[in-house]
């Protein structure tokens, strides 16, 4: 029988959702005070979820640090359920950098402080440090869609992480959400049933039908990371693979450029532009005939972008950086 045609509450089910949860709780490391949850709607989804569940009242004050495309979405999402505040924003910077934690002026009465950990379409990622709540009561939110399980973390310093998780665990179509669970209580009334915690703590994520065969995709690549020593091990494959194409971008003399300040560079998404934008379109065409494709940027960006999510190996990594030296001898 394929997991297409299990129901979701036999047996065989079950222990698909155990041991994906069991997985990623030892990929993670994750408290025993957390719950994993699998859930449907994407990380867009948790934009809402996240203020209804945290906060009781659309007046209750939520402070945002804006690094990027995502962190501007779910702010303006979060606005519908509470009072957002942009803490911090890098939008006149185009984007390329992470603040030092005390420019922000975070509000002492804030619910939570929301980041996203790794802006997809900048390139912008938090390294090994996260600013902290200055409201002892608030906890940390982070949308880790595009760096989830790249490397470890320590889930202690959040309230609650979500990730889509089409970026590095499986196909789309599940979102995985780790809340602490004493904040899982009282949602604001308006919450649909399908966006309270409560609901998908309660029932283990079967409250209704999930995506049964992506949760079950999603065990086989915890399996896998695993396999590969866990996530230490995945993320010095991911130093290196960022590490070779930065340094050919940094190496070229300027023909390539990464708009994004060094210390913040992400292991996961890396954007660069050409000094002769002409050449872009020239660079996309002819990489494609190299079979290297979805390097165009976001098309709120412009330029180039690499996406060396867990799943690309090394070899691709160094294929495209061996491409960009022989197109720059060429066009250069
Ligand atoms: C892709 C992405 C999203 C949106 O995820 P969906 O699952 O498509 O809703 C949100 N945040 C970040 C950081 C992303 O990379």
């Amino acid at each position: 029988m394929s997991v297409n045609e299990m129901s979701h509450r036999g047996k065989a089910f079950l222990s698909i959702i155990q041991k994906a949860e069991a997985d990623l709780r030892s990929l993670l490391n994750i408290p025993e005070s957390y719950a994993v949850l699998f859930l449907q709607g994407g990380a867009t989804s948790q934009f809402a979820a996240v203020p209804l569940n945290l906060c009781t009242t659309n007046a209750n004050v939520v402070d945002y640090i804006v690094t990027g495309s995502w962190s501007d979405k779910a702010a303006k999402e979060a606005a519908k359920y509470c009072s957002p505040k942009v803490v911090w924003s890098g939008k006149g910077d185009k984007y390329t950098r992470i603040p030092s934690f005390d420019e922000v002026q975070q509000s002492p009465n804030a619910k939570y402080l929301h980041i996203c950990a790794n802006e997809t379409i900048h390139g912008v990622e938090f390294k090994d440090e996260y600013p902290k709540p200055v409201n002892s009561d608030a906890v940390l939110v982070a949308d880790m869609s595009s760096n989830f399980c790249s490397k470890p973390i320590d889930v202690s310093k959040f309230g609650i992480i979500y990730a889509g998780a089409q970026k590095n665990v499986g196909p789309s179509g599940v979102t995985i959400v780790i809340v602490r669970k004493d904040l899982v209580k009282n949602a604001q009334p308006i919450t649909p049933v399908m966006l309270d915690y409560k609901t998908h703590v309660e029932n283990k994520s079967l409250y209704n039908t999930p995506p049964c065969y992506n949760i079950y995709m999603c065990g086989l690549v915890f399996e896998d990371l695993l396999a590969q020593g866990g996530l230490g091990e995945v993320e010095k494959t991911n130093i290196k693979k960022a590490g070779i194409l930065y340094e050919a971008i940094d190496k070229s003399g300027g023909f390539y450029k990464c708009p994004v300040e060094k210390s913040v560079r992400s292991l996961m998404n890396v954007p660069f532009t050409i000094a002769k934008p002409d050449l872009e379109g020239v660079f996309i065409e002819e990489a494609k005939k190299e079979k290297m494709v979805e390097l165009k940027g976001h098309r709120s960006v412009g330029g180039m972008r690499a996406s060396i999510y867990n799943a690309m190996p090394l070899a691709g990594v160094e294929k495209l950086v061996a491409f960009m030296k022989d197109f720059q001898q060429k066009h250069g």
